[in-house]
């Protein structure tokens, strides 16, 4: 296949409870998947597994090639900030710094220059339609302005996957819209893969294509 990330019968334990019991899926490049799922299936940790936070007891996860439980920690943790991108469900945000310097911190720990990094971490606002935050501390924003910024940081560094957890989870339904909308758009753009978990079906409505999991298991649903 032609997958840029894919789970191939992971099985993951935490002490007697089986979180993952065979779960397998992949994503494209360009693609968005939606992970779904009641409370407790495994959502998380097969989205952590995904993105090499945690090793599978058995299985693999294949990145562009590369066997991510196999690689050591060192490489796997630079893969991990220069190829990946997250968004969480509340945009944990460094509270002391500006949104500009929030989203150019990616770039700044990449070794990049101040103004070289806040000029692309501006283009990225703008294109979230949420420039006008640039100078203000997160505290200051609302809750859908602080998602979009959380968006761009991850979007700066051209991620060829962007792991969203619940990106939407603290917004209403007209700013979680927007959120997915722009993320979505911004990813087709880049070329960048999305893993998106939720539990809300007009979130997953914004993907390709949906992925269900079950007791730690996932089955695919095809869309009518
Ligand atoms: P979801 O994201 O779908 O809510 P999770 O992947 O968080 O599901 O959890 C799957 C199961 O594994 C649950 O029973 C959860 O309590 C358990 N679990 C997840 N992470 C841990 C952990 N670090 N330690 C112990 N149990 C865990
Ligand atoms: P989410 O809301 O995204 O599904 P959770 O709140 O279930 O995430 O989990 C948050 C973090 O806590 C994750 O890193 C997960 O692995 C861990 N975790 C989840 N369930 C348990 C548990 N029963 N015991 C210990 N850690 C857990």
């Amino acid at each position: 296949t032609n997958a840029i990330l894919a789970a191939d019968a992971v099985v993951k334990s935490f002490g007697p409870t089986k979180a993952l019991d065979g779960a397998s899926m992949s994503v494209r490049p360009g693609e968005v998947v939606a992970v779904m799922g009641p409370s407790g299936s495994g959502k998380s940790t097969l989205l952590h597994c995904l993105a090499g936070i945690i090793k599978p007891d058995r299985g693999r996860v294949i990145y562009d090639g590369r066997d991510l439980g196999a690689m050591p920690d060192v490489p796997r943790s630079a893969l991990r900030r220069t190829e990946f991108g997250f968004v969480f469900q509340f945009g944990q945000l460094v509270p002391e710094l500006t949104c500009v310097e929030n989203v150019a911190l990616p770039l700044r720990l990449g070794g990049r220059k101040r103004r070289d990094a806040e000029a692309k971490a501006r283009e990225w606002l703008t294109r979230l339609e949420v420039d006008d935050v640039a100078p203000k501390r997160p505290g200051e924003v609302s809750g859908g302005q602080g998602q979009r910024v959380a968006v761009a940081r991850a979007l700066v560094t051209a991620p060829k996957v962007i792991f969203a957890d619940e990106p939407t989870g603290a917004l209403d339904s007209l700013n979680g819209e927007h959120v997915m909308r722009l993320l979505t758009e911004a990813a087709k753009e880049s070329g960048a893969a999305v893993i998106l978990v939720t539990h809300e079906a007009r979130v997953a409505a914004y993907s390709d294509r949906e992925v269900v999991v079950r007791d730690g298991r996932t089955r695919e649903v095809a869309f009518a």
